[in-house]
């Protein structure tokens, strides 16, 4: 777990096997998540977010599919 700016950070994940694409992720946070029209995937927009707006992220995916490793 690393610190800036005096908020707690977590690196986080998607395990795109489970995610169904149903884009709940990337309208609830967008500097966090975006989608990629090509590959037909989400795309993790930074190394580490805040940990409350991760948190969110993860309690609203359906499949249970974003992840942190801390
Ligand atoms: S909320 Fe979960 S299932 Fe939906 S697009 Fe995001 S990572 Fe995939």
């Amino acid at each position: 777990m690393t610190a800036h700016n005096n908020e707690t950070q977590l690196e986080y994940c998607v395990n795109t096997t489970e995610c169904s694409g149903c884009l709940a992720c990337v309208e609830m946070c967008p500097d966090l998540f975006g989608w990629d029209d090509i590959n037909e995937q989400v795309i993790i927009k930074k190394e580490c977010a805040d940990a409350d707006e991760v948190a969110q992220a993860m309690a609203y995916c359906p499949n249970d599919c974003i992840e942190s490793p801390d």
